[in-house]
């Protein structure tokens, strides 16, 4: 075996890694978030398709934080993304509100100083999440900064909801800034 190869096999186990710890956090979430039946057939649809999308190669980033988005619907915290929340105007520019429970219009700007400033990119990505589920979700490019954002963003509404302290999700945090 030369180094080439080496290298390459460190790389598929890395990338098992990843896969593994990503659909670690995704049930260990579905495992916290579950109330009853009824809920709970539904989401393991959304689990199975989430571990779908993670072999089928989707990017792993995005279809977590669409599934974060329906563990937030399936526990009564989905967010209002499409109007400001407090006051229904449709006008943006919005800040998310992790607290007010959604997007907040200028207007509305001072019920929550923490709300945070998202681009359109987050904005549009954010409305689609609240439309569609995981069995539906085709393969889509997001731009490395825009993921950034929807990280912030889905930190917040899941922190502010569900507030929930999951190893899974450390490990996931661990891998990032340690580049594993
Ligand atoms: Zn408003």
């Amino acid at each position: 075996m030369n180094s080439g190869e080496i290298i390459a096999s460190h790389h598929a186990l890395r990338e098992n890694l990843e896969l593994a710890a990503y659909a670690s956090y995704a049930a260990e979430l579905t495992d916290r978030s579950l109330q009853d039946d009824e809920a709970g057939g539904y989401l393991f649809r959304q689990l199975r398709a989430y571990l779908e999308a993670l072999e089928e190669g989707k990017d792993p980033q995005i279809v977590t934080f669409l599934y974060e988005m329906k563990i937030l619907e399936a526990s009564g915290y989905g967010p209002v993304v499409d109007a400001c929340v407090s006051c229904g105007a449709e006008d943006g520019p919005f800040r998310l509100s992790a607290s007010a429970g959604g997007a907040l219009c200028r207007r509305c700007f001072p019920r929550d100083p923490e709300a945070l400033e998202l681009a359109e990119g987050p904005w549009k990505l954010l409305r689609l999440f609240r439309r569609m589920d995981l069995t539906r979700l085709g393969h889509v490019q997001v731009k490395e900064e825009t993921k950034a954002a929807l990280k912030t963003a889905m930190r917040r509404l899941t922190d502010a909801h569900l507030g929930y302290h999951l190893k899974s999700r450390a490990f996931l945090d661990q891998m990032d800034k340690y580049s594993l």
